[in-house]
């Protein structure tokens, strides 16, 4: 049997996570291993295994996905200082899990590139 996805647990409410936000499109939580003072993920509830997989009927929720980053920073109080949204897209960029989200990230000065 093929293991359920860990952010479709997430989402359903069967995996616990800090959550943040919810809404009937996007769950946003903290990250279990933060690599900033604040470091969330938002994640659709649609099962989307990469940014590789997108099609065009996802453009409203990708916009809803980035329009919760902006009032998440806001919240969560890394607005003014700047912050990082980004999606890694596939192994090499570093994706580790298979349900696309979208980290935000905040709170500390961030170099670049990303290595
Ligand atoms: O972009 P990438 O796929 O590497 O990011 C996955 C992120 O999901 C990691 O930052 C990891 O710490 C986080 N994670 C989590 N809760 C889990 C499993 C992974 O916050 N249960």
């Amino acid at each position: 049997m093929n293991k359920p996805c860990i952010f479709c647990e997430i989402a359903a409410g069967r995996m616990e996570a800090e959550i943040v936000h919810e809404d009937d499109k996007v769950v946003a939580f903290r990250d279990i291993h933060p690599q900033a003072p604040v470091h969330v993920l938002i994640i659709p509830r649609k099962h989307i295994t990469s940014m590789l997989e997108i099609e065009p009927e996802d453009a409203e929720l990708l916009g809803h996905m980035h329009l919760t980053a902006r009032k998440l920073a806001r919240e969560l109080e890394i607005a003014e200082g700047g912050y990082r949204s980004i999606f890694n897209c596939g192994s090499d960029a570093g994706q580790t899990v298979w349900h696309i989200h979208l980290h935000l990230m905040g709170g500390r000065s961030m170099g670049w590139p990303p290595w």
